[in-house]
């Protein structure tokens, strides 16, 4: 038998942000792999399916890429529909290529199903375009994570050089993101915020600047959070604003 496997978005948590696509595969699906940050409600929808933990978050226990690579192409020998549910979109600091590229080398079959990736759940929850006429129309995405073997690293200065800069696995490290993006050429004033459990109900929104990330990822508890660097945060900033201490309409007037 040969299976086709699914790499699938599950989005950034909520049950509800899933596309409808995703939710039919895993009605479908034989066996799901997925990782820590989907939601128990997400997999139920895999009612038939054996659910495999291949959890990866930093500091945790977490399962060798390279087996879940093995675990993937040896499902596939299996189970006719193999789904890999990954959060947020599975092409965005996912590891996906390595998913990719052993799939196609051992010839199976691969298709990979989009998800909302946490930047646009974290820019809904707030109200706030990442681009805007005029003033914001680049956005970069990028990480200060260091994998082994990194080429020299340039995420910095790309981030310096976007009008909003949406840094994903960053918030754990925020006195020296606030460092490296300084040292850019970023004013240590340029408005920020970081958001936790974005699309959740425990979801926090910290104003900050680009000088002081680090006092406010003091505010942070252990969810996934995302640091956001931009001109576009200026109201936010200025109405010194803190999930949940506002309502949602007076969050859209101050990023206006
Ligand atoms: N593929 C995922 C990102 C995986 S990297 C996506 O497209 O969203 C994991 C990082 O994503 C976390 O360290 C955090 O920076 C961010 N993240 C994931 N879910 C999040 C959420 N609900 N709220 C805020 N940030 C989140």
């Amino acid at each position: 038998m040969s299976g086709t496997v699914h790499l699938v978005g599950s989005g950034p948590g909520a049950p509800d942000l899933l596309t409808l696509r995703a939710a039919r595969l895993l009605e479908r699906a034989d066996i799901v792999f997925h990782d820590a940050l989907v939601h128990p409600e997400t997999l139920a929808l895999a009612a038939r399916a054996v659910k495999v933990a291949v959890g990866k978050r930093s500091g945790r226990l977490s399962t060798a890429q390279r087996f879940i690579n093995k675990q993937l192409i040896d499902a596939a020998q299996k189970y006719p529909v193999v789904v890999r549910l990954k959060g947020g979109d599975p092409m965005l600091f996912g590891r996906a290529q390595e998913e990719i590229d052993a799939l196609m080398a051992a010839g199976v079959t691969l298709q990979i199903v989009p998800g909302v990736s946490a930047a646009f759940a974290a820019s809904a929850d707030m109200q706030c375009s990442l681009t805007r006429r005029a003033l914001a129309r680049s956005v970069v995405f990028a990480t200060p994570r260091e994998a082994a073997g990194s080429r020299e690293n340039t995420w910095a200065k790309a981030a310096a050089a976007a009008d909003t800069a949406v840094l994903y696995m960053a918030a754990g490290e925020a006195q020296a993101v606030s460092a490296a993006l300084i040292a850019n050429g970023v004013p240590a004033s340029r408005p920020a915020v970081i958001v936790e459990n974005a699309a959740n109900d425990e979801r926090k929104i910290i104003p900050a600047t680009a000088g002081s990330l680090h006092a406010a990822a003091q505010q942070l508890g252990a969810g996934p959070a995302l640091v956001m660097v931009g001109e576009v945060y200026a109201g936010i900033v200025a109405a010194g604003l803190a999930w949940p201490a506002h309502a949602s309409a007076s969050l859209h007037e101050s990023c206006l």
